[in-house]
């Protein structure tokens, strides 16, 4: 048969046929490494009982593998000039939809009563723009979508984010947020050479295996990450200080220092020592006592 799309003299033959330039604006670095597209895949685990949800198939690398595995796949691509080379790429495969929009407007619950539902589970796949990753990425935790996994390629450094634990330097309010929601677990990293154009940033692929309940149990969701966003105002900072700072300007450290004591903290350490379970009880106390 026919070459795939990831291989670099197909690749080259696409773009030039459609005159396409590539946008650095809107975070075009297209795979051209068919190894790095098998693990993306593999992590996936998809079924033909599952759907996909691609997140910018530029020309369609990952999209025609998504197509082999998977019951449905939905592809979400902003760049207008792209649909063409989709639709034609695609042809071969009628049970995938190509839908030009931008991700963060679309009506996810709704494209998954339209798409999917005639299949069983659905997982997110992707290869994604950088400069969007985290609004992309709470956004499909957030709205609490019936998924599956998450696998996306995304920076090195938000991966590493996303899966610290307690007491590093990269644990902080996306670990929490992300962990929250998901279990996660880096696949790989990935070297420049698989993009072209090469991005000025190292990569890696991460799973999030989404949780169907989170791992704590909190009172008030939105208090909770408002106590965890507070407590990293300022990284140097103790925990003490940032909610003093945050939710004690008048009243005084006393009675902060008792409610601390109430959800067995220290005043002294820092948010970045603080475990899901310890900030679930900060926010419960906090919220008990009217803060
Ligand atoms: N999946 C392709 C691949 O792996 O070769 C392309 C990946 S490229 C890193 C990111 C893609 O996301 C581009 O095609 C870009 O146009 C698209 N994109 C950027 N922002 C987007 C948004 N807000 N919504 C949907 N797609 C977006």
């Amino acid at each position: 048969g026919r070459e795939e799309v990831s291989s670099p003299k197909r690749t080259k033959e696409i773009i030039a046929r459609h005159g396409f330039s590539f946008k650095k604006s809107l975070g075009q670095n297209f795979l051209i490494d068919r190894n790095i597209l098998d693990k993306i895949v593999g992590a996936a685990e998809l079924t033909k009982e599952d759907g996909a949800l691609e997140i910018g198939p530029g020309i369609g690398a990952l999209t025609e593998r998504l197509a082999d595995q998977a019951g449905a796949v939905t592809a979400v691509e902003i760049d207008r000039r792209l649909i063409p080379i989709l639709e034609e790429v695609l042809a071969p495969h009628p049970h995938v939809k190509v839908r030009n929009d931008d991700v963060l407007k679309v009506d996810l619950k709704a494209l998954f009563e339209e798409d999917f539902a005639s299949v069983q589970g659905v997982s997110v796949v992707a290869n994604l723009p950088y400069y969007v990753t985290t609004p992309i990425l709470m956004k499909l935790l957030e709205e609490k979508l019936p998924l599956k996994n998450i696998v996306v390629m995304i920076q090195k450094e938000v991966a590493e984010r996303m899966a610290a634990s307690p007491g590093g330097k990269d644990y902080g309010s996306l670990s929490i947020a992300v962990q929250y929601y998901s279990e996660p677990e880096l696949i790989c990293t990935v070297p420049h050479t698989v993009f072209i154009p090469q991005p000025n940033v190292e990569s890696a692929v991460i799973r999030l295996k989404v949780r169907e309940t989170p791992p704590v149990e909190v009172q008030d969701e939105q208090h909770f990450f408002g106590v965890v966003q507070a407590s990293f105002t300022q990284r140097r900072k103790t925990i003490a200080n940032n909610l003093k700072a945050r939710y004690f300007a008048k009243e005084g450290r006393e009675r902060l220092e008792e409610l601390l004591a109430e959800a067995g903290i220290e005043p002294s350490r820092r948010g970045e020592t603080l475990s899901l379970e310890e900030f679930a009880r900060l926010s419960d106390v906090l919220l008990a006592a009217g803060v």
